[in-house]
């Protein structure tokens, strides 16, 4: 196992990071003893010790330039907020002092009144609080203390993402070490999830993006048609494209690096443009923190460099979108992979055990699952030929899926001979790691001590998909515990699980073409969901048995698991409806003029070699292309603005209103812009309003 974050400590890394290295040279021992433990064991904070450190903090932070502090939270709107305080008290005698009390590093109350809270709050008691994490570690940025917090309303409900991905940790943890125990294990204390995520954008150029309503709005381009084709054109774009990219990306590595984020970036060649920045794993929680860390900083060092980062899953139709491949793991507290299988068979017995318990999780769970990566914007993406689709299924390779078969036989057939193969007794072959992405099609593939989730999509919080992933597993792992807590004979019941749960469950194991049709009939015929949508998918977590999952291992209770539901559909609508009014806009404002124009320079052409007598066909023919374009143009955009207003005056139910989203206004914006991207092919380049395809995927 490769090291994990925190132990990595040379040179700018971690510069602006309050790190163990930190607390320990400036704590008074007992309490850095004292902290240490509560973060290693997931305790809640001793208010006597949050004092000194909380007085040592603000010394570090002011030597490292800090004037303000700053509560760090993760709202459901999906990126970070926060409100600075000053560190500055007066001392009556017109003088101030720099101060910071252990009760402002533990909890913070932000105004948060216009924060999402899904119906949780009522406006009266609008306030919430934050509460220091003290497992992520605060860090200095813009003269700026940052406490990383969790968010809930006054009575205790989570109003962030944070929230549930700290208590989907302490699930899991309590679930894996039972087993742990039962596989005799006295020492561990505490088993984390580990996390690499593994982030997609694009580049464009600043001057040009600014041009572009839609990516402003919108994040992505509303309009477009396709640029000439030439592969050869990307070649030879390439070295230009390498220097002003690689003074991005080594600037980008050098902030992050200040800010404690292991980040290791590469070119990726997929799509012009478009690149990847992958990290060292961390614990979930701070690489959760860190991915939101890594997006903000993204854009900012881009700005700096006269570009624009695009975090959107599809910010261009027919070219690669991009998502988030999200490296999950399970690790005991003195970081023993629990998904590595080991080479002795005790070992490869309890890998089989946390196996089998997240092949059982992602078939119970798909739906959830599928559930935890819907947004508009990965809509685009899974299902489209260049990203996992939309149907959940587990990739495992050749070899450890003889394994399972093998297993779930009895017998191992080799070379002829056939013997048993008996889990706890015989030693399981030694399994090739993959770390090639052999198959990138699948959703959810073990890539030889790991699972990489690979539907995340770009923009996304991780936080949401890592605590679903954790209630599941965390929930198959108490079932198994259950019996085998109970079992007489222990060996016999670790087998008898994990050939009833592969015998159950194996339907989910697919390693072939998940881009293919056969593959979505097959599908069917197994039963598995076919969740197209985000509108689809989003009722699934009303499902009785998705909502117990949640309250069981207390990650979500009833009341938030309803306003994360009216959440998401809120927000699919808002997004939606921004992209509509963009369109709209655009269209009335920059492509129906400049079409206008050149209609008329069109039809005074007809007219002049009319009147000179000339041969002006072709002129009248192509005059009469660009009205019938045009004033279909003029029609779409009538249609789409008529049907907003509609839709958006039956509100009423909020599934029923972002359904008629979904099968209303889209196929709407669709069909305005399939009149503009026609018209772009045929209108004088000068008059075009706004950067084309080519400009943007080649503009650096
Ligand atoms: P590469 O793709 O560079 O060959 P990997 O496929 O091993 O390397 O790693 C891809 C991502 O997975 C990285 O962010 C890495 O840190 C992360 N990763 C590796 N091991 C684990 C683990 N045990 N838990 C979570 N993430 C991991
Ligand atoms: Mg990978």
């Amino acid at each position: 196992m490769g090291k994990c974050i925190d132990e990595i400590n040379c040179g700018m890394f971690g510069s602006a990071v309050f790190s163990d290295a930190v607390m320990q040279e400036r704590l008074p021992k007992p309490v850095y003893k004292k902290l240490k433990k509560t973060i290693k064991e997931g305790l809640p904070l001793d208010p006597d010790i949050a004092e000194v450190v909380a007085c040592v903090m603000k010394d570090w932070a002011v030597e490292m330039g800090a004037t303000h502090f700053t509560h760090w939270f993760q709202p459901l709107t999906g990126v970070t907020a926060e409100k600075h305080d000053s560190f500055l008290s007066p001392t009556g005698d017109g003088k101030a002092i720099m101060e910071f009390s252990g009760k402002e590093l533990i909890k913070g109350e932000p105004d948060a009144s216009s924060f999402p809270s899904g119906g949780l709050r009522a406006t009266f008691e609008a306030r919430g609080y934050t509460a220091w994490d003290c497992t992520s570690p605060a860090f200095v940025k813009d003269k700026t203390l940052y406490i990383p917090t969790a968010f809930c309303s006054y009575t205790g409900e989570a109003l962030d993402l944070k929230t549930p991905l700290l208590r989907s940790m302490e699930a899991l943890s309590k679930q894996a070490l039972r087993i742990l125990r039962l596989f005799g294990d006295t020492t561990t204390k505490r088993v984390v999830t580990t996390l690499g995520p593994e982030q997609e954008y694009f580049l464009v150029d600043k001057e040009k993006f600014m041009q572009r309503k839609d990516l402003i709005y919108t994040g992505r381009t509303l309009f477009g048609a396709k640029p000439p084709k030439g592969q050869e054109l990307e070649d030879h774009y390439f070295g230009i494209i390498k220097e002003k990219i690689s003074r991005f990306m080594h600037d980008l590595d050098a902030e992050l690096w200040k800010l404690g984020v292991s980040a290791k970036t590469k070119h990726n060649e997929v799509a012009p443009a478009q690149h990847e920045l992958a990290p060292v794993f961390a614990t979930t929680n701070i690489a959760t923190d860190h991915n939101q860390l890594t997006m903000e900083i993204m854009k900012k060092v881009a700005d700096r460099h006269g570009l624009a980062c695009l975090l959107h899953e599809k910010p261009f139709a027919g070219v690669n979108g991009s998502g988030k491949h999200n490296n999950w793991s399970i690790s005991t507290d003195d970081g023993r992979n629990l998904l590595d299988p080991g080479t002795t068979p005790s070992e490869n017995a309890q890998f089989l055990i946390f196996l089998v318990a997240v092949i059982k999780a992602v078939d119970d769970y798909a739906d959830l699952l599928r559930f935890s990566v819907a947004t508009a914007g990965n809509d685009h993406r899974l299902g489209a030929n260049e990203a996992p689709p939309a149907i959940m299924s587990i990739f495992l390779g050749d070899e450890l899926t003889n394994v399972i078969e093998e297993i779930e036989t009895g017998v191992v057939k080799n070379n002829g001979t056939s013997r048993t193969l008996e889990i706890g007794v015989s030693t399981l072959p030694v399994l090739p790691k993959d770390n090639t992405d052999r198959n990138r099609t699948s959703p959810f593939a073990f890539t030889g001590n790991k699972f990489e989730f690979r539907s995340v999509g770009s923009s996304q919080s991780i936080a949401t998909p890592n605590f679903i992933i954790n209630t599941i597993v965390a929930e198959t792992l108490s079932q198994i515990a259950d019996r085998l807590e109970k079992a007489q004979d222990f060996k016999a019941e670790v087998n008898a699980v994990v050939k009833e749960i592969i015998k159950n469950h194996k339907r989910i194991i697919f390693n072939g073409n998940n881009y293919s049709e056969e593959w979505v009939a097959e599908a069917e015929r197994r039963g598995l969901p076919n969740l197209k949508t985000t509108v689809d998918a989003i009722p699934v977590l009303l499902a009785e048995k998705n909502i117990k999952v949640l309250e069981k291992h207390g990650v979500l209770n009833r009341a938030e698991v309803l306003s994360r539901y009216e959440i998401c559909l809120e927000n699919y609508v808002k997004t939606i409806r921004i992209e509509a009014l963009t369109m709209i806009e655009m269209a009335s404002r920059q492509i129906l003029p400049a079409s206008l124009a050149y209609v008329g320079k069109v039809a005074d052409t007809v007219a002049s070699l009319k009147a000179a007598g000339a041969d002006s066909s072709f002129a009248k023919e192509e005059l009469d292309e660009l009205v019938s374009l045009t004033s279909g143009l003029k029609a779409a955009i009538d249609k789409l603005s008529a049907k907003l207003e509609e839709v958006d005056a039956h509100e009423g139910d909020s599934l029923e209103h972002a359904r008629a989203y979904k099968d209303v206004i889209i196929p709407l914006m669709n069909e305005l812009r399939a009149f503009a991207d026609k018209l772009e092919t045929m209108v004088d380049a000068s008059l075009w309003p706004i950067p084309t395809y080519g400009d943007l995927l080649f503009s650096v």
